[in-house]
Order: structure tokens, then C-alpha cells, then sequence
């Protein structure tokens, strides 16, 4: 097994985020690893604003709202942790394209996800886990998340 430095936790802030860090912290501690935390916000404005149409204000302050809410929410939930002092990145976009792309910028060698999120359960991965496990660039850990 691959001596892991840099591990990415994904949180999505499903009642399994928790599970998903925890499994991640456990691995940190096995591999004196480094951990980042990441949120992403996968708002999109509204259909039509192309660049021939310049988004209202009150859209743009609308998204900055959303990720000032994010970083409030993952800096609750890294302090819930014990994990104050960890890295915390908020992104905007879509959850597998943003978490690959920090990934590769971020030289990480292990993803931590969850099996499923807030997309539900009916499947045997969620769609951000089934993408994540296709196309990253490093290992990935599914944590198993039951009914
Ligand atoms: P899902 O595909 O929504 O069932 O989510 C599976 C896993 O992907 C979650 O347990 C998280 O680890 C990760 N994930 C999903 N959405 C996000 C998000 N917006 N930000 C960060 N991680 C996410």
C-alpha cells in the first residue's frame, strides 16, 4: 500500500459526513499523513446567462452568500472534529470536476468520499462516488455508508 501524504477528505454535510471523516482521520493518524477538507457548492445560476448576458448583482451576491455559508458550515463541522487547524476549501461547481481538479493541483494522493451523500441510497455508489472512482488521479477510499 501506497505510504499516503496528502489526503483529501470530500464533505458534503449528508448525517454521513461524519463517518467519511472519521474513516479519513484514521488513516491520517496509521500514515502521519496531512488532511484537507473540502466543500463544494454546486449551485448554478439559472439557464440563459450566456455570455451575451451579464448575471444581475443580486445572483452574484446570491453565490458569494453560498460559499460564505459553506465556509461557515466547514469550519462548524472541522471544529466538531478537532480539526480547526486543518485546510478548508470551498469551491463552486460541480462536486466530482472540482474535487478531481484539487486532486491534481494539490498533489493528493488518497480521496476520501463517501459511498453515497445527499444524492440517496438507492444505488450501490452515488453518482459523485461512481465518478471520483473512474477518473481520479490518485487512490480513492469509499467509505461504506449502510441504510
Ligand atoms: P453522492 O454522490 O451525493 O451520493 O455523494 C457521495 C460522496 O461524494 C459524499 O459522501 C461526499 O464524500 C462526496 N460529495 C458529494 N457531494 C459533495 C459536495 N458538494 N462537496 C464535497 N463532497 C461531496
Amino acid at each position: 500500500m501506497t505510504d499516503y501524504k496528502h489526503i483529501l477528505v470530500a464533505v458534503d454535510f449528508s448525517p454521513a459526513a461524519d463517518i467519511v471523516a472519521k474513516a479519513a482521520l484514521d488513516v491520517v493518524r496509521r500514515y502521519g499523513a496531512s488532511l484537507s477538507l473540502i466543500h463544494v457548492v454546486d449551485y448554478l445560476p439559472p439557464l440563459g446567462f450566456g455570455d451575451d448576458f451579464t448575471p444581475s448583482p443580486t445572483l452574484l451576491i446570491d453565490e458569494h452568500e453560498l460559499l460564505e455559508q459553506g465556509r461557515v458550515s466547514l469550519k462548524k463541522f472541522a471544529t466538531k472534529l478537532g480539526l480547526e487547524t486543518t485546510r478548508q476549501q470551498i469551491l463552486a461547481g460541480m462536486p466530482k470536476q472540482e474535487i478531481l481538479h484539487a486532486a491534481e493541483e494539490q498533489d493528493i494522493d488518497l480521496i476520501v468520499i463517501g459511498s453515497h451523500g445527499r444524492h440517496g441510497l438507492n444505488r450501490l455508489l452515488g453518482s459523485t462516488a461512481r465518478s471520483i472512482l473512474n477518473d481520479a488521479p490518485c487512490d480513492v477510499l469509499a467509505v461504506r455508508i449502510k441504510e
